[in-house]
């Protein structure tokens, strides 16, 4: 129940799917939670039902792509609830479903832009506000495709790739300041993103729900808490000793 008490986390792309699951697990386990998304009307619902519950949450529209309005909501979270100190870099896109070669350049800056440059700018404006708390917890969405490849989506893997590795540099450089960085590693998660995602293979999505599950040992994908509860260990003084760590959440996915 307390297992985040006394925690202020910001979560991007809290509004729906992955993100909604952290943002209603780490309120249930006593955190204070600003929910960061785009989508206004679901980000709000869903501070408006954990809040008539009892739980502290509230929610701010914030592109994580804009620097400026990302650090002044990143500010006003701190302001409200008196700290900053998870930072749960969630929000992102999967992008085109299309060979490299045939990708333009505005597509594959697009992802980047929201995958990696979104991450960096959230970091970027938490810092001061955890180095103020002298403690942090930030964990990056990374995803299997940032260990391993697939012949598909090339900015997303990209992306991932780099999401993995940002949050081993930062570990090292905000060790010092007891600001844990880890990156979450999820394998077919069912949420909106990956509906659209099969929307493009040209499959019948019966069929294309099927083969995708059979991708996993386990033999089917996963849900949203499955992430949610390793991103709140993550979040917990549990996870004190763990920095610059991957946490493989994919039935089985990348064991082959
Ligand atoms: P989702 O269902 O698409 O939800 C993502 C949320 O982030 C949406 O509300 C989305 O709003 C928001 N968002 C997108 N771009 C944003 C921006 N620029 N600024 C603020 N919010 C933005 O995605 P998900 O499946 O929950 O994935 C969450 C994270 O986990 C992503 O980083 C993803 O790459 C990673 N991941 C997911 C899976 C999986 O199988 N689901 C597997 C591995 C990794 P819009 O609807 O407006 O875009």
């Amino acid at each position: 129940m307390d297992r985040l008490k006394g925690k202020v986390a910001a979560v991007t792309g809290g509004s729906m799917g992955i993100g909604a699951a952290v943002v209603r697990r780490m309120a249930e386990e006593g955190a204070a939670v600003a929910v960061l998304d785009r989508e206004e009307r679901e980000g709000q619902a869903l501070a408006s039902e954990l809040t008539a519950k009892g739980h502290q949450v509230r929610y701010w529209h914030c592109d994580v792509t804009d620097g400026d309005q990302f650090k002044r909501v990143l500010d006003e979270v701190a302001e409200n609830f008196g700290s900053l100190t998870v930072l749960v870099n969630n929000a992102g896109i999967s992008g085109p479903n299309k060979p490299t070669h045939e990708l333009t350049e505005e597509e594959w800056d697009r992802v980047q832009t929201v995958n990696v440059k979104g991450v960096f700018l959230g970091t970027k404006h938490a810092i001061p506000h955890m180095k103020r708390a002298g403690v942090g917890s930030i964990i990056n969405l990374s995803s299997i495709y940032g260990i391993v490849s697939a012949p598909d989506v090339p900015p997303y893997h990209a992306s991932k790739g780099a999401v993995r590795l940002m949050s081993k540099t930062d570990a090292l450089l905000y060790a010092p300041d007891r600001i844990r960085v880890n990156s979450v590693h999820p394998g077919f998660i069912w949420t909106p993103m990956v509906e659209h995602h099969l929307q493009t293979t040209g499959m019948a999505m019966d069929d294309a729900k099927q083969a995708t599950a059979d991708l996993h040992p386990l033999g089917h994908m996963g849900e949203p808490d499955d992430i949610a509860w390793g991103i709140v260990y993550l979040a917990s003084d549990e996870s004190k000793f763990v920095t610059g760590s991957e946490l493989v959440i994919d039935g089985g996915y990348t064991a082959r």
